[in-house]
């Protein structure tokens, strides 16, 4: 088994100091649950570098609160120096730790080319890609009422549809190596009458890009209380031959490998015996169960 989704911070701190202890004590609980490799992937938008990406992208979005919400939101994340995880993270690897280095990278529409132009300067072994708002949305953020209340207001199905054609959007620029929680729209548990051809599209993004997609413990601890994917996309993702990895979401230790003995259980179930790692951005086949020797030093 993999976690190869892990944040080193809880979204409400800003700013923290990192420390390699906090990786070890990360890799011994992981280990503790099977887990033989781990990913680092923080947000790319906590860090300042990211600020010149979002330099004016929500300015069309229509709703004046949406948009004051989410300049907030940058304020309080872009604090930390990428330079210095990526260099703690290295620090993590060359110390024998089972780490690989990486980081989740969110749709910044129209700018993915200056995305991937900033993070190719980094030795980043895996790029989780991820649609967390649409326009200036967030629509799985159900700790803010503001961003819930567009549930509300919003057509369930009109919603899932931009968010499958922001994954489309996503997938299709090659940006990233990975599909993180490939149904996230469902996070409040707002459930669209006919999920199929959203299933089926995002299905096939991944499939026609060559991306893996993430096979995620984070949807139990959400409204919605189920595993990202669903059942049925999973079905889809393994039906199409995509890769995949296992992983919690964690932003804190206690969530470090959260039910990977269950993320184990459904992909067996739907005849996956092998998970998709990754050094250096090159993919490579780990047994599911069994131990995976380590990523290339
Ligand atoms: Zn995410
Ligand atoms: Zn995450």
């Amino acid at each position: 088994m993999l976690d190869y989704h892990l944040h080193l911070w809880p979204h409400e701190q800003r700013d923290v100091a990192l420390h390699l202890d906090q990786i070890a004590q990360y890799c011994e609980r992981a280990a503790a649950a099977g887990v033989v490799e781990v990913a680092l992937t923080e947000h790319l938008f906590r860090f300042t570098q990211s600020e010149a990406l979002v330099d004016g992208l929500f300015a069309d979005d229509p709703s004046p609160a949406l948009r004051r919400s989410m300049a907030a939101y940058w304020e309080h994340h872009a604090r930390s120096d990428l330079d210095a995880y990526v260099e703690l993270a290295l620090a993590a690897k060359a110390s024998g730790l089972p780490v690989v280095v990486g980081l989740e990278v969110d749709h910044y529409r129209g700018r993915m080319d200056q995305v991937g132009a900033l993070l190719s300067g980094y030795p980043f072994d895996v790029l989780l890609g991820s649609v967390h708002w649409v326009g200036a949305w967030r629509f799985d953020d159900v700790a803010d009422p503001t961003h819930m209340a567009e549930w509300s207001v919003r057509d369930v199905d009109a919603a899932w549809g931009d968010y499958t054609l922001a994954i489309e959007e996503l997938a299709a620029t090659g940006t990233c190596d990975v599909l993180a929680h490939p149904d996230l729209v469902k996070a409040a548990a707002h459930w669209p009458a006919q999920p199929a051809e959203w299933w089926d599209r995002i299905a096939e993004a991944a499939a026609s890009t060559g991306m893996a997609a993430e096979v995620s413990s984070a949807g139990w601890r959400k409204p919605c209380a189920e595993q990202y994917p669903a059942r049925p996309l999973l079905e889809r993702l393994a039906a199409r031959g995509v890769g995949f990895t296992t992983a919690s979401d964690a932003h804190r230790l206690e969530q470090v490998a959260d039910r990977s003995a269950d993320l184990r259980a459904l992909l067996q179930a739907v005849g996956v015996d092998q998970l998709r790692a990754y050094s250096a951005r090159v993919p490579r086949s780990v047994p599911l169960g069994a131990a995976t020797g380590g990523p290339e030093r």
